[in-house]
């Protein structure tokens, strides 16, 4: 064995020891870690030759990297849709890697990790309240998510039209009907050679509205004189939290042939809540579902699953069966995660999320998603009776969608933000809601609290005076 890596292996403790010394004390100090730097590295540094052993390269680490990380699992990362990781999720996340399974088969090949797997989405069905009629699985992200549902959503289209496109490839052009699909979705039509154009935009329901107009719907569905179709909703929107109307596209479902895909990434967990659960009903006749784990199950990058129903096994084997390796046998008879989702070797991803169904259960996640809603709610308080903000859209969930007061400050929104995000203190992302400049906070984090409301309201207001904003 070389050296160093030797000294390494009886070392183990000592390195496992000072790293979660380490770790302590980023966790402990997470609320005043900023939430962005200006800082950079410089990255074009050799290779050394001989190595330097885990606990210099912990030196190295932090030293020269950790007092560049940002607060982004912290509690005021209001960017994009952005979770944290609870005590439990990381439990669960070291020893993933500990164990180090390569998660595939539920038969002898990989131990027990794919039953792990099983097991937790039976769990997830539970918790989100969906029927056994899933069969799910872990991913990435819900990028991937999406891409692993419509994956077998156009391998389902193909055979409407006695095509198989996993085999032929594309032989056909695909209907895609969206009204407001998030950009992965889109991105996912590109890198499925569907083609990231290629869909026909539903209208939004007339008001201060994202969620798709069923009759503008059920017109272009009559269009399509009988065509088969793709359907791709949202619940929710990422810029105002919109949900479509599930119990409507599900009475659409009896009456036209078409593959119905939700992108749930944050919004599934409505279902956690009896309170916002109706928000969802009627989501347990969709084709497939996308959830991310990493966002508002807060559990570390990267995790999110698919479900897609029992029924439609055969197209998903179709589609990604990894049937050239004779010693995997038949895809149907011996399962094996390689045959029913993009990657082949894959990392137990389940496991965090596993640790933190055991640890909270139910009503831990209830309490998590009631709490993000109250935060955002607010926040929404603040910036609907200030009079230097105004809101863009009603908060339906965790998300607020606001923007400076009046149209006479619409170029200032972007420099503002940037001078916001400078101060560290809080961070949020820029959008375009109804051609109008806007900001979004978007509450996921466990942690998030009131006191974190009233730090981020200052800043804020702080930034308003240094830039003389009227
Ligand atoms: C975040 C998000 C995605 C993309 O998820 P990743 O985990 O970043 O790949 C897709 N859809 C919605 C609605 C999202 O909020």
């Amino acid at each position: 064995m070389n050296p160093t890596l030797q000294q390494d292996l009886r070392d183990i403790e000592n390195i496992l020891e000072q790293v979660k010394l380490h770790g302590i004390d980023f966790l402990n100090s997470i609320d005043t870690v900023p939430t962005s730097t200006q800082n950079s590295i410089d990255t074009t540094g050799n290779l050394n030759d001989s190595g330097i052993g885990s606990l210099a390269a912990l030196e190295v680490f932090k030293q020269r990297l950790a007092p560049l990380m940002v607060s982004q699992a912290g509690p005021r990362y209001w960017g994009f849709v952005t979770g944290g990781a609870t005590p439990a999720s990381i439990a669960g996340d070291w020893l993933t890697t500990i164990y180090d399974p390569n998660a595939q088969a539920t038969k002898a090949q990989g131990g027990i990790s794919a039953l792990v797997e099983f097991e937790t989405i039976n769990f997830l069905l539970q918790l989100l309240d969906l029927p056994k009629s899933f069969l799910g699985g872990f991913v990435t992200g819900a990028t991937m998510s999406n891409f692993t549902s419509l994956a077998v959503a156009r391998q389902w289209f193909g055979k409407q039209l006695g095509h198989d496109f996993a085999k032929e490839g594309i032989t056909a052009p695909l209907n895609i009907l969206t009204a407001t699909p998030h950009s992965s979705s889109i991105k996912c039509l590109a890198m499925l050679g569907i083609g990231s154009q290629n869909f026909t935009k539903i209208k939004t329901i007339e008001g201060n509205r994202e969620a798709i107009d069923i009759s503008d719907l059920e017109q272009n569905i009559k269009n399509l004189n009988g065509q088969p179709f793709i359907l791709i909703s949202s619940a929710a929107t990422v810029n105002t939290a919109d949900f479509d109307d599930f119990i409507a596209i599900s009475k659409l479902k009896e009456k036209y042939n078409f593959w119905w895909h939700i992108d749930a990434a944050f919004g599934g967990f409505a279902a956690c809540s009896p309170k916002y659960k109706h928000l969802v009903n009627g989501w347990e006749y969709a084709d497939s579902i996308t959830i991310d784990c990493h966002k508002w199950l807060n559990v570390p990058y990267e995790s999110a699953f698919y479900l897609i129903k029992e029924q439609h096994k055969n197209l998903q084997v179709e589609t990604f069966q990894n049937s050239n390796a004779p010693y995997l046998g038949d895809p149907l008879e011996n399962f094996n995660y390689l045959n029913f989702l993009p990657e082949n070797s894959r990392r137990l991803k389940a496991l965090p999320v596993w640790f933190s169904l055991l640890a909270y259960g139910k009503q831990g996640f209830q309490d998590i998603v009631e709490n993000s809603i109250e935060m955002a709610l607010q926040f929404d308080a603040f910036v609907s009776q200030s009079e230097e903000f105004e809101l863009l859209a009603p908060t339906r969930l965790n998300n607020v969608c606001f923007t400076l007061a009046g149209d006479h400050n619409q170029e200032k929104v972007n420099l503002f933000l940037t001078h916001l995000n400078d101060k560290s203190k809080v961070f949020m992302t820029p959008t375009v809601y109804q051609n109008r400049k806007g900001i979004r906070a978007s509450f996921v984090n466990w942690r998030t609290n009131e006191n974190d409301v009233k730090i981020a309201i200052e800043s804020l207001q702080e930034t308003i005076l240094e830039l003389g904003i009227q």
